[in-house]
């Protein structure tokens, strides 16, 4: 730690999708912005399938360079238990999220904002001038701590520190960490595709979540998968893996991975949106606020949108010189307003994993080819269909599960 304290209008804490949107949407509003990162590069290593949705680049303004993009997709394919296969199409992109990582980290560094990788922060002390707060001094390890800022955006992920490492009253912390599921893939090569992203959803292998194929460039896929069984999550990718086309093809490691297991993946939080995403100059961002879409657990879109919804907030409180929590709330109600119902897609998710695949599959047989448009005579159909073909199952909370297929489409911020 050095002596000096370096200062800045806005410290965002991590460089994923999260903070690296967050630093750039600040310092082209002209605030003086430092971005920390932990770990010694950008990117690395990727614990994400790597997909994001065309509507969610429109919706951020996003206009990807060609060396973040591995492939353009066409939508996913949903894989029931029995095999019945049913698509969501909507254009996308499998990205080699390291590059695009680094491309919005670039960004945010010719609009002015400054980078510090191998920097860990681990505590934070409020400031007061005047009886009133005027920011925060941040320690931890690093060269450039302490750092002063007036507002602190923490997009640090699943690690979610300022949440845990602020506390409003000496019993509690920020908020309480919920639960998280375990994702992990692999590299594959010659892998078969057709441009849509399969997700397979085969509670056998993956407890309340799902397991999925995501063609890339040159034949080359992530196969992988979430569970909410965490201590199985290698072995049942394996299994998984061994009874597919799959047990064919070679793993390999990514090529941003040089050595160690070519397995790869991360945790990501599933309780929802924190009780508290904002504070007295404080903000959370993405998987640091708990911000991932319920059913397929994509979190890039939710992670840049609410950046862009802190640095607003940010660069107001500041210009008007008020960072209390008050005026920090106005963050909150513009994730509130946009985002999609997380408890109503939650009861869908819960409703679908009630089912036995033999009835997830019958329910699937049901749905038309698309289920993109099914529309809400498309929906209506469906249940005809079920209470002449399963009349016992219609009554099983169906609709809430076909509504949660309905909200992980992109306009929903599903991927
Ligand atoms: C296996 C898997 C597959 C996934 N697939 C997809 C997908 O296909 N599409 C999708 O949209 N989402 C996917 N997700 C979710 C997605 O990866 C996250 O929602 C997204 O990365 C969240 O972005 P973020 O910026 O909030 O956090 P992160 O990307 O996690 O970035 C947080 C950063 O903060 C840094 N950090 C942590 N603590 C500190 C600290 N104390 N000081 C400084 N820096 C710190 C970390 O090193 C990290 O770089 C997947 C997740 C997993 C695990």
């Amino acid at each position: 730690m050095g002596d000096a304290v370096s200062t800045c209008d806005v410290l965002v804490v991590g460089a994923g999708p999260g903070g690296g949107n967050a630093a750039l949407q600040c310092a082209r509003k002209g605030l003086s912005t430092m971005i920390i990162e932990d770990h010694p590069a950008i990117g690395t290593p990727v614990h994400c399938g790597e997909c994001i949705s065309e509507i969610a680049c429109e919706n951020l303004n996003l206009e990807l360079p060609e060396h973040v993009i591995s492939l353009r997709v066409h939508g996913i394919r949903v894989i029931f238990p029995d095999g019945t296969e049913k698509c969501l199409t909507e254009e996308g992109y499998v990205l080699e999220k390291h590059l695009f990582e680094r491309w919005i980290a670039d960004e945010a560094s010719e609009a002015g904002a400054s980078i510090h990788l191998n920097h860990k922060l681990t505590s934070m002390e409020k400031v007061e001038e005047n009886g009133r707060f005027a920011g925060w001094l941040c320690d931890g390890k690093g060269d450039e701590f302490p750092i002063r800022a007036k507002v602190v955006i923490d997009a640090s992920g699943v690690a979610a520190v300022c949440s845990k490492i602020v506390r409003p009253t000496d019993e509690k912390p920020l908020n309480e960490m919920g639960k998280v599921v375990a994702g992990m893939q692999y590299e594959m090569l010659e892998v078969p595709t057709d441009g849509y992203l399969d997700f397979y959803i085969w509670p056998k292998y993956a407890e309340k979540g799902y397991l999925w194929m995501i063609p890339k460039c040159d034949g080359r896929a992530n196969v992988g998968l979430v569970t909410e069984d965490r201590p199985r999550t290698k072995k049942a990718l394996d299994e998984f893996i061994s009874i597919t086309h799959f047990k064919e093809l070679k793993q390999v490691s990514p090529p941003w991975k040089e050595k160690g297991n070519p397995a790869f993946g991360g945790t990501i939080p599933i309780s929802g949106p924190f009780d508290n995403t904002h504070y007295d100059g404080l903000m959370l961002v993405g998987d640091a606020a708990g911000f991932t879409s319920p059913l397929f657990e994509g979190g890039s879109h939710l992670a840049l949108k609410s950046a862009v919804y802190a640095a607003d907030t940010a660069a107001a409180a500041i210009a008007e010189d008020d960072l209390s929590a008050q005026r920090l709330s106005v963050y909150s109600r513009l994730w509130k307003d946009e985002f999609p119902p997380y408890d109503k897609i939650l009861r869908g998710k819960n409703a679908l994993f009630d089912l036995s695949d033999d009835e997830m599959s019958a329910m699937a047989r049901c749905f038309p080819d698309e289920m993109g448009d099914m529309g809400v005579s498309g929906k209506a159909m469906v249940g005809l269909k079920l209470l002449f073909r399963r009349p016992g199952l219609y009554f099983k909370k169906i609709v809430p599960a076909m509504l949660a297929f309905g909200y992980s489409r992109a306009r929903y911020y599903g991927w």
